[in-house]
């Protein structure tokens, strides 16, 4: 059975087309498909965000209490569908869907008031800062040094790789405000503003080119003891609760839709078809894990999220491959001596992606957690 097009869900399927359609202008559809990154440029994402808030749909995996739409599983992944489907632009991740659970989780009464509103209308813009240049992998190994001072931390250090620094006004931050004991144990949570004196954010270019990420430096800057979210020391806690989030998710949606539109080509032989057909039947596959992951059955929400971090980003790899295959020949040979627009897409974002299996935490750290998670 597709439980995606089953008539009980027909109403509503119907209800979110005609929003995307009524609601997604021309200059949104095509800042979504020229995104060369699963990250796209803000420009693009925060208007369409607020369209979506103005309906109430910007954060479909809220609870309603907290200003999500009161959806099912079946109506999330429905509307995440519809949105790929559409060619909707994929929101920042940052805020909507990393930070915000861990908020509500194990925010204040006063930190949620005035965090989750902002985040959901896209207010705030949210950056990551747990790397290090000496800590990735082994996250917990991070130095960037917290030190008590009156009412206020005082942070001294630097963080590195983190996507869309520049655009940020918001950081939620791993720092060390104890050296004793285990190195998970000294480690706290703090979510601070990125306008704050003392902190400077220099540009790292990528392989294909773009600004996406950035070190971030922070020498001397105050940041209060009450923006700490969690108890002190137990950063590690709040951490790993928010990486289920970031790892988790609906990969399927939007690769099916890139996937279909190569499938659409004419002029494909016949092993190339062979290919994509084989791709096509492996992300329905994901499909199906992914709804079995959101109604939480048969794993717990860590196992699910590595495994399909794994199996989402390898998917986005090969179809990336597919598409400089397919875009490649035609592409370059242009009389015009011009790339075709498809393939000024394909080969940027076929490099871009080649970070999918990294960020994150690497692919390799995810067979190793599932491996213990499944085999102890
Ligand atoms: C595009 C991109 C965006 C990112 N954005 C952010 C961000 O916004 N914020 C943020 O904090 N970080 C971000 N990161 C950093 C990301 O989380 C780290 O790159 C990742 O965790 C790997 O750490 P590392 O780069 O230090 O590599 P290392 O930890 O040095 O690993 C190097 C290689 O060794 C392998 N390896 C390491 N340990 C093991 C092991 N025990 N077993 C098997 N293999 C192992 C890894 O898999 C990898 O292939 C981003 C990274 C990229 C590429």
């Amino acid at each position: 059975m597709d439980m995606l097009n089953d008539t009980a869900l027909a109403e509503f399927r119907a209800e979110v087309r005609d929003f995307l359609d009524a609601n997604l202008t021309p200059q949104l559809r095509e800042g979504a498909a020229r995104a060369t990154s699963v990250f796209v440029d803000p420009s693009v994402t925060l208007p369409w965000q607020a369209i979506l808030h103005a309906r109430g749909w910007a954060a479909p995996d809220w609870p309603a209490q907290y200003g999500g739409p009161g959806w099912d599983d079946m109506q999330r992944y429905v509307f995440a569908a519809e949105c790929a489907r559409a060619g909707a632009p994929g929101l920042a991740p940052m805020g909507l869907k990393m930070v915000a659970p861990v908020i509500m989780h194990y925010g204040t009464a006063e930190q949620k008031a005035h965090y989750l509103p902002r985040i959901l209308a896209g207010q705030d813009y949210w950056c990551q800062g747990f790397s290090e240049p000496g800590a990735g992998s082994d996250l917990a190994s991070l130095q960037l040094k917290a030190t008590p001072d009156g009412a206020d931390y005082v942070l001294n250090g630097s963080k590195i790789w983190t996507t869309h620094a520049h655009f940020a006004n918001r950081m939620f931050c791993l720092v060390r405000t104890t050296s004793e004991g285990k190195p998970q144990a000294g480690i706290s949570f703090l979510l601070l503003d990125m306008n704050t004196p003392g902190i400077t954010v220099k540009p790292i270019r990528t392989l294909g080119g773009d600004h996406e990420f950035n070190q971030v430096f922070f020498d001397d800057v105050r940041v209060p003891q009450a923006n700490r979210l969690g108890a002190e020391n137990e950063g590690w806690s709040v951490a790993k609760h928010l990486l289920t989030f970031e790892r988790g998710g609906k990969y399927a949606p939007p690769l099916i839709e890139r996937l279909e539109k190569l499938r659409r080509r004419e002029g494909l032989d016949a092993v190339l078809s062979a290919r994509l057909t084989r791709e096509a039947v492996s992300l329905r596959a994901l499909q199906a894990l992914e709804m079995k992951a959101m109604r939480g059955a048969g794993g717990s929400p860590a196992l699910y999220a590595s495994v399909l971090k794994v199996l989402g980003t390898e998917a986005m790899q090969r179809i990336d491959v597919l598409a400089c295959e397919i875009e490649g020949p035609e592409g370059w040979a242009r009389p015009d001596g011009q790339t075709s627009a498809d393939l000024a897409v394909a080969v940027p974002r076929y490099l871009n992606d080649r970070a999918a299996s990294i960020y994150a935490g690497s692919n390799e750290i995810q067979r190793d957690l599932i491996a213990r998670l499944v085999l102890g």
